[in-house]
């Protein structure tokens, strides 16, 4: 038997044990071992969280802080970060299953989180407001922005460090405190952050994590009447659930919600690319990313030669464990999660949907390991075509003609995502025109940046992260009036 790491929650800068709730056990997907306990928060925790964000909000510095002095805070925390980047990367493999390379796309693993600290550090002191010229004699009338107060934010388990970079940063950097709650599947690398973060001198209670389940210490944090905002990254079902929580209060709420994400290849296509930039955009992370464009819509032309050279190349990725170098595709993040995503291949099965590659024979007696499955003929209106699976399974479907490409791409109720791989760049970007979606890839997928805002259309939410937008989502604006004229006359003479 492993030893067992107990964590604690973190409020005031302080670790806490749970007042009445217990503890949930953490495992590590490779193998299937608890080796970790979170605390099962309830409200009196939450009501201790929320009160030292309130506190720091209202009475302590962090309210009155000027924004070029948070940005300085901001600043070391990514520089802290950077010193502690191996430990944290080795929790969140330990606890999610996360290849170490994967812990945030497209960033060399010293350069971890660190840039986007930075670059909300500098941001802090650049929402500047304006004066108005309003239709309004002998007024000076100035819009200014200011943060919501105490903030809550909820976290999936997918990619834990990398979603709650994309939320935190811009909510401290807009002046807000915060409390977080990641998701009851992985816990750990949030918590293990805490610890590092200490190092920064954030002020106590700007930062508070609390663990435990979506309906037990999600919901009654998002309706503490303290909290003003909320913002959830996760799935549209629990997002629907969260959104209709705040509504009570008619309280704020941005959405990072799921998607089902098209990719159009077009007859003209660079197979090799379009093969390549697919494949690499949804395999390495087993398919458990929102914007895995897994609905794939080739032409009738190329339909063939492009699943024939799909299932070649994706045949040979090595399933395996996160510590063994070789890996290219880890386990499922979770049991559960490896449970749904096997359920749904033994359903499209049933269903009759022909299968190209059969991504079970990865599976283990030991962990949670699922290989690339692809599935042929898939008619859009099916279930395969239609439901986020959040695995490493894709569904193919041939087309003839661009507007029912168009109309197929968007019959769905997603809109987060959506590739398109064809030479004519002119017609991808007339294409990319009409998609509904937040974010359009041509001849690329998969590419996120902290500059560029990311969000959804439709069911896979509202509000954006990263970018200017990302921290706009947290601040609200005050219009003040300054009267000129000396004189009010009487307004019944
Ligand atoms: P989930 O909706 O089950 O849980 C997400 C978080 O919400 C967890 O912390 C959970 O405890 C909490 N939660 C659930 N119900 C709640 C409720 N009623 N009130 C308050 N909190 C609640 O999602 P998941 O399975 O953890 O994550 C996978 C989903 O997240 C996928 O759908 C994926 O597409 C989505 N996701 C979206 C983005 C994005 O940026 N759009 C990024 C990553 C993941």
């Amino acid at each position: 038997m492993p030893d067992i790491r107990t964590f604690q929650y973190f409020a005031n800068n302080q670790w806490h044990a749970p007042i009445e709730g217990g503890y949930l056990d953490s495992e590590n997907p490779a193998n299937g071992e608890v080796w970790a306990r979170v605390p099962d928060c309830r409200k009196p925790d939450i009501d201790r969280a929320v009160a030292a964000a309130h506190s720091a909000f209202y009475d302590g510095p962090w309210g009155r802080m000027l924004p070029a002095e948070r940005g300085r805070v901001l600043r070391r925390i990514g520089d802290v970060i950077s010193k502690h980047a191996e430990r944290l990367g080795a929790i969140e493999t330990r606890d999610n299953g996360k290849l170490p390379h994967m812990i945030t796309p497209g960033l060399k693993q010293d350069q971890w989180q660190v840039d986007s600290w930075h670059y909300y550090a500098g941001m802090c002191d650049k929402f500047e407001g304006r004066v108005i010229p309003a239709e309004a004699p002998n007024m000076h009338n100035y819009m200014k922005w200011e943060p919501f107060g105490v903030v809550a934010q909820i976290l999936p388990w997918n990619s834990p460090l990398g979603t709650l970079i994309w939320k935190l940063a811009p909510c401290l950097a807009a002046g807000n405190t915060v409390v977080l709650k990641p998701s009851e599947q992985s816990s750990c690398s949030t918590l293990e952050l805490m610890d590092v973060l200490l190092e920064a001198d954030l002020p106590p209670g700007v930062l508070n994590v609390v663990t435990g389940f979506g309906a037990t210490t999600g919901e009654p944090l998002i309706d503490h009447p303290d909290v003003r905002m909320a913002s959830f990254t996760g799935g549209t079902a629990g997002g629907k659930a969260a959104a209709a929580i705040a509504a009570r209060q008619v309280k704020p709420i941005v959405m990072e919600l799921g998607g089902k994400s098209p990719q159009i290849v077009l007859p003209d296509a660079d197979l090799d690319l379009a093969v390549n930039g697919i494949a690499a955009g949804i395999f390495p992370p087993g398919g458990q990313s929102c914007i895995s464009g897994t609905r794939l819509l080739v032409h009738r032309d190329v339909i063939e030669d492009f699943t024939n050279r799909l299932v070649d190349t994706v045949k040979k990725a090595r399933v395996g464990a996160p510590d063994d170098p070789a890996t290219q595709i880890g386990p499922m993040a979770n049991r559960p999660h490896y449970e749904s995503v096997l359920r749904h291949i033994t359903a499209a099965e049933k269903a009759g949907h022909r299968l190209l590659l059969d991504g079970r024979a990865a599976c283990r007696e030991r962990g949670y390991y699922i290989g690339p499955t692809i599935f042929a003929d898939v008619p859009n209106g099916s279930d395969l075509a239609q439901t986020e699976i959040f695995g490493p399974v894709v569904s193919t479907e041939s087309w003839a003609d661009e507007d029912e490409v168009l109309r197929i791409a968007n019959d769905t109720v997603f809109g987060l995502a959506a590739g398109i791989w064809t030479r004519d760049v002119t017609k991808a970007m007339r294409m990319a025109d009409r998609i509904e979606a937040g974010t359009v890839y041509i001849n690329n997928y998969f590419n996120a940046a902290t500059q560029s805002p990311v969000g959804g259309y439709k069911q896979s939410g509202y509000g954006r992260e990263n970018g200017w937008e990302g921290m706009r989502c947290f601040m609200q604006t005050k219009s003040v009036w300054l009267s000129t004229d000396p004189h009010q006359p009487d307004p019944f003479a």
